[in-house]
């Protein structure tokens, strides 16, 4: 019988359950994968995630990988110059590819005394009474007195407890490899805009460029029959036509999982597993780690009390609602420009003219400043005149 049975060591998973294992728990933790493994991602961390990894305790391990160093964003419209947005002074994102990064994390769980077991594919929870007693793995039950579902976008913990709250709406897929060859500009990623499409480039360091196109759903068909062609393609039509492609294309899609609630009697969701949108603010690392921060808090005081009940869990589904609600508004907003070219090239010529507002939201997306800071009468004005 252990306190808590994790599923799931991305950064969410890894990062709650090294919380809880630091302040006395016991915490098993359970990947299907073997790590290191790769992982469909833009792989930039916010600057609010690298102050997350401080809090963790797991910067130093992170920083000797030698991550890149993000200051900013340049949005590009199609051809068209864009504009950009800089992090305050002395505040920067990182790029690290994601194997590096989650067996990183992983480790620093190990350290803080949690049990890792990879290869462990869960499928179901276990229940008695109404409430979650543990999790299936094989013909094995393994009981606990909290299951954290920190399995991902698709979460089997969310989906077994029926907490997803309706089928995606938002249709995308994601193709995302690493390339070298490409200037990416030091210190700054850039996302173009094409059609319906996107592409998002930042150095990870080691001399290669993480590349993620974002399509629209419509084209699964063609992604699927030759999704590397399709990426390589993607590369000369979004102007990197000396790009080498160094690994395989990872394929994702489509993102848009909202759910009902993160907790349930006996268990609570942290990270994609606890709802996802877009990724094109790059953002979900961030709140992967600070929901860590939130869900360990509450949960360690439920595993002390020896009360797992939704109400005793509840505070989480409170603070995660406090913490992310206001980003998560801004972006929504984000994609509907986005998705919008015409729209997307009218804001961009605004914002090129006026610096201010491409630093107000790349850092209200970097999480360094709050969303309601863009509400602020002058940078709403710029806005809007
Ligand atoms: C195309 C794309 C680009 C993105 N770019 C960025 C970016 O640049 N910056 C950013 O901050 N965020 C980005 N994100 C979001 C980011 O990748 C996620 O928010 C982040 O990985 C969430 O971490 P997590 O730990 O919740 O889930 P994950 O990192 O997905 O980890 C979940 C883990 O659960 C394991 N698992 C799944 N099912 C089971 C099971 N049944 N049993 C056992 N284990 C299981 C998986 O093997 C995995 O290791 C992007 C997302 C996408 C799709």
């Amino acid at each position: 019988m252990y306190d808590s049975v994790v599923v799931g060591g991305g950064p969410a998973g890894a990062a709650t359950a090294a919380r809880l294992a630091g302040a006395g728990h016991a915490v098993l933790l359970l990947d299907r994968a073997e790590f290191p493994r790769r992982k469909a991602c833009g792989e930039c961390v916010n600057p609010a995630g690298v102050a997350a990894l401080h809090a963790l305790g797991a910067w130093d391990a992170v920083e000797a990988t030698g991550p890149a160093r993000l200051d900013g964003w340049r949005i590009r419209p199609g051809s068209g110059e864009g504009f950009r947005g800089r992090f305050p002074d002395g505040v920067r994102g990182i790029g690290i590819e994601r194997e590096v990064l989650d067996t990183v994390l992983l480790d620093h769980a190990r350290a803080c005394g949690v049990e890792v077991r990879t290869g462990a594919r869960v499928a179901d929870v276990v229940r008695e009474g109404g409430r979650v007693v543990g999790v299936q793995v094989g013909d094995d039950e393994i009981r606990a007195r909290l299951v954290v579902g920190a399995d991902g976008l698709r979460s089997v913990v969310m989906r077994r407890l029926g907490l997803l709250r309706r089928a995606p709406r938002l249709r995308k897929l994601a193709l995302t490899a690493h390339v070298a060859g490409v200037d990416a500009g030091r210190g700054w990623g850039e996302l173009r805009a094409l059609g319906r499409g996107c592409v998002g480039i930042a150095e990870v360091g080691g001399g290669r460029c993480n590349v993620t196109v974002v399509v629209a759903g419509d084209e699964a068909r063609e992604v699927a029959g030759d999704p590397a062609g399709y990426f390589d393609d993607a590369l000369r039509r979004f102007g990197f036509a000396d790009a080498r492609r160094v690994d395989e294309v990872l394929t994702t899609g489509p993102f848009d999982f909202p759910v009902r609630r993160a907790v349930a009697a006996g268990a609570l969701l942290v990270g994609d597993a606890a709802g996802y949108y877009d990724p094109f603010t790059g953002q979900g690392i961030y709140r992967a780690l600070r929901g860590a921060e939130l869900a360990a808090r509450t949960a360690g005081a439920a595993l002390r009390a020896n009360d797992l009940s939704s109400a005793a869990l509840a505070p989480y589904e409170r603070a995660r609602r406090r913490a992310f609600g206001p980003g998560e508004r801004v972006q929504h907003l984000v994609e509907a420009f986005v998705s919008r070219p015409a729209l997307l090239r009218v804001v961009s010529r605004r914002f090129a003219r006026r610096p201010a507002l491409g630093d107000a939201i790349i850092r209200v997306t970097g999480d360094v400043r709050p969303a309601r800071s863009l509400f602020h009468p002058g940078i709403l004005a710029g806005f809007l005149f």
